[in-house]
């Protein structure tokens, strides 16, 4: 279906959906999407395999669970998230009834990226109809499994008139971003981030951005190295590295450097064994192009004198790259430049914390900034003298699964907030309603008199 005649489709029942599609029925609709996805798991495993050897134990915690808990938490919350809130009147406002009714934006396109490619598609597709709006998903090209598996699943468990899939790429993207979407919720990275709100621009259209960068990691001194390197191999290593919030790199105090170099070597065997390619536990780069950029930037770091730690072992036909560990890497490389978006961590000996941390606030904000740390000033100082869109403390990637916390990032890694009821949030508009009950306002109206007057110097008195 062209992109146009998806959105005609789905914008034509708006009105109807406005008045028919009330909580009941959306949660009808989300416990419809659990079922079909419980029933389907099996081809989910088969998708994710096939598009990056996904292991099964991170296709049920980083694909699965996070849409199941989503649907479970939204139908949870849902009618308290939906229901009109009276507030008080402020004091010149005496006399009225003021409402925020939580409304539907409409009609919203979601488009999602390849590495997390079932999870960041039908996650917000549950927060756009627990809102209740329709839904056009443009999933990634570069996951071909895994988009023809939502697009199976949403035809065969959702309305046609309530949620459409639209496979393609950059064109069939850029044909949706052309129509005028009351929301568009992207997840990608900063550079497409762009493109599509200048397009949201046209339209007028309001956006969320889940974008990426560079996630920086801080060992403070004292930190407990064993826990950390555990900790950071876990969150650099899954699904390969290709995870927006993976540490990107770690700056550890020089004293430190060659316990945490040891502990990340030995948490590197104790998860992938001596040959990780033989390892089922570990994923594969999703294509050539992917494949090429990383080896470039290893190649690249390497030649220009940095020290190798573990891994560096590539093969191109299998997608393969092995976890990967550098220390003493040269000033200037794509790996301190660019998201790394890959299983390389580079290691950076510190001697002063302050000119790290100067460092970090004059780059782009990170979508996640890590700190292990038991020092409860130290850990005081980073979270207050640093802007990120998440702080971990002594723990990586788990913040994307608690559902009582926004997710999102800040300036370059991202605009606005997704999960529970912020999610809701970003596909509804609060519609503030006011209600005049004893005619407060006319004695304010002209023909001005002495009375009028008086009113409203009393009313100015009281705000103050
Ligand atoms: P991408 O920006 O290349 O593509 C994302 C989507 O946009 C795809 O569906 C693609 O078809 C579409 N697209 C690509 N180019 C386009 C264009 N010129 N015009 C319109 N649409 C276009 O991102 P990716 O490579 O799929 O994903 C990697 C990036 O996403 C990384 O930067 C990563 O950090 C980020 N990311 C962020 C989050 C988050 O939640 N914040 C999650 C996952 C990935």
């Amino acid at each position: 279906m062209s992109a146009a005649a998806a959105y005609a489709r789905l914008a034509a029942g708006d009105a109807a959906r406005r008045r028919e599609f009330d909580v009941a029925r959306r949660r009808a609709v989300l416990a419809r999407l659990a079922e079909e996805i419980r029933a389907r798991e099996g081809e989910i495993m088969a998708a994710l395999a096939a598009d990056l050897a996904k292991p099964e134990v991170e296709v049920r915690i980083s694909e699965i669970i996070p849409v199941l808990s989503e649907i479970r938490h939204s139908a949870r919350h849902l009618k308290r998230w939906a229901r009109p809130r009276r507030v008080w009147p402020t004091l010149a406002m005496l006399g009225t009834r003021g409402t925020i009714r939580p409304e539907p934006k409409g009609t919203v396109l979601i488009i999602a990226p390849w590495n997390y490619p079932f999870c960041l598609a039908l996650g917000p597709l549950v927060s756009a109809i627990a809102a209740g709006n329709a839904a056009v998903i443009k999933p990634s090209e570069l996951a071909p499994a895994t988009s023809a598996l939502i697009a199976s699943l949403v035809a065969a468990a959702l309305p046609e008139d309530l949620v459409t899939v639209v496979e393609g790429g950059v064109e069939t993207s850029t044909e949706l971003l052309a129509q005028p979407f009351d929301h568009i919720f992207f997840t990608g990275s900063p550079a497409v981030g762009r493109v599509v709100m200048a397009a949201a621009a046209k339209t007028l259209a309001s956006v969320t951005l889940e974008l990426g960068g560079k996630s920086p990691v801080i060992l403070g001194d004292g930190a407990d190295v064993q826990k950390a390197a555990r900790m950071l191999a876990w969150g650099k290593f899954q699904n390969a590295g290709q995870t927006c919030i993976a540490p990107d790199h770690v700056y550890v105090p020089r004293a430190m450097e060659p316990a945490l170099t040891a502990a990340l070597r030995a948490e590197i065997a104790r998860m992938y064994g001596g040959a990780p390619k033989e390892s089922p536990s570990y994923a594969r780069l999703i294509g050539a192009r992917h494949f090429a950029r990383l080896k470039g930037m290893l190649d690249e770091a390497l030649a220009g004198g940095a020290t190798l730690i573990a891994g560096g072992a590539a093969e191109e036909g299998a997608r393969y790259l092995a976890p990967t560990v550098l220390t003493s890497l040269p000033g200037e490389t794509a790996l301190m430049r660019e998201e790394i978006f890959g299983p390389v961590l580079p290691v950076i000996a510190y001697d002063d914390l302050e000119a790290v941390l100067r460092g970090i606030e004059a780059g782009e904000k990170p979508l996640a900034l890590y700190l292990f740390a038991r020092d409860r000033a130290l850990i005081a100082r980073v979270t207050a003298s640093t802007t990120s869109g998440a702080l971990g403390v002594n723990v990586t990637l788990a913040h994307f699964l608690h559902l009582n916390l926004p997710f999102g990032g800040i300036g370059n890694s991202g605009l606005g907030a997704a999960h529970g009821r912020w999610g809701f949030a970003a596909f509804s508009h609060e519609k503030p309603i006011l209600e005049n009950r004893f005619a407060v306002l006319d004695p304010l109206m002209p023909p001005y008199t002495k009375l009028s007057a008086r009113i409203a110097r009393m009313v100015q008195k009281l705000v103050g």
